[in-house]
């Protein structure tokens, strides 16, 4: 069975768009652990309040999640966590300053560092020089557009053989999480430029087929306008109604879909699945990409942020597969 791997990775340290960080001025972060189911349910009952919204994953008994709330509900939160004895923690004042704090850069000529963000621009022109620069061993190509038209480049690095096992890397499907396509750019780095004969190696083994950036709209909303959106920007059928839009695109494949909480469908909710499987550009580029090389793939790594895990399948549920022990 293909080995499907989920990686979160933390935040680096963090100048973007003063649209996107105003939007959270003077906004609470807390973090908040739930017990019972009581406590879980109330939570979630609570993230369907405006200006309030969960951060990194829905609350579950047992777990740490992470909630934002706006100056005019902190108080009503806190109130409410207090009547359902719910553990919390106010770990950030003032989200918007955080966000103002983030080091961000544009860097046109292909130069990037690895201790700051980057624009889509940036990371497009690192990508092209990279491709450039190695010849014999990236080809740089298209599987497809985002819903607002922008091409969802793959970065694929094939030393000799095209026939050998293909390792698939993708990052930023969900479009706040920008250090994760930070890290997807740094293992196509390291896969090129380090000077560690074990990581060489690994081209003599394998070929990678990655995509950084997997929802570059919903990458360029969050520079723009909302830094913590997650969502594609596609239009939904609740679009010319509420005008929410987007969807999960994690969320949208046929696979599970909507089982076991595994989304939801509410179009204003962060992890709304879509009105159907496949309705997102991206995820149908992306699987029908995985389906022409499926002969060769064995495995897949997603690389995502915030909750500093590694998930493997199935994901849905706690079943082991049978390679788990491998
Ligand atoms: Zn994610």
């Amino acid at each position: 069975m293909l080995p499907i791997v989920g990686l979160t990775v933390g935040f680096i340290s963090t100048l973007i768009g003063l649209t996107t960080s105003a939007m959270y001025d003077g906004h609470s972060m807390l973090r908040v652990t739930p017990q019972t189911k009581r406590q879980e349910d109330h939570l979630r009952d609570l993230g369907k309040h405006q200006g309030v919204s969960f951060i990194g994953g829905d609350p579950l008994v047992g777990d740490h999640s992470h909630v934002i709330a706006s100056p005019q509900v902190l108080d009503f939160v806190l109130e409410s966590l207090k009547k359902f004895e719910t553990e919390h923690l106010l770990t950030n004042p003032d989200v918007g300053r955080s966000i103002r704090s983030q080091k961000f850069r544009t860097r046109m000529n292909g130069d990037i560092s690895w201790d700051a963000y980057y624009d889509l621009d940036s990371i497009n022109q690192y990508l092209t020089v990279q491709s450039v620069g190695h010849p014999d061993l990236v080809t740089l190509t298209t599987i497809g557009k985002s819903f607002e038209g922008r091409d969802l480049l793959l970065f694929k690095i094939n030393k000799g053989s095209t026939t050998k096992p293909i390792i698939w890397i993708d990052s930023n499907i969900h479009a706040r999480e920008w250090i994760s396509s930070a890290v997807g750019l740094y293992l196509i780095d390291q896969l090129l430029n380090s000077p560690d004969i074990e990581i060489q190696a690994y081209l003599d083994d394998f070929n990678f087929h990655v995509l950084p950036m997997a929802n570059p709209d919903g990458f360029v909303f969050s520079h723009l306008t909302d830094r913590f959106w997650r969502k594609t920007r596609s239009n939904t059928s609740a679009t010319a109604i509420n005008g929410c839009r987007g969807v999960d695109p994690n969320r949208n494949f046929d696979a599970y879909w909507l089982e076991n909480d595994g989304g939801s469908k509410d179009p204003c909710d962060l992890y709304f699945a879509g009105d159907a499987v496949f309705t997102e550009f991206e995820c149908i580029a992306i699987a029908q990409y995985l389906d022409s090389i499926r002969a060769n793939l064995i495995a897949y790594i997603s690389l995502h942020s915030w909750g500093q895990n590694v998930l493997i399948p199935t994901g849905r549920d706690s079943t082991q597969i049978p390679e788990y022990n491998e």
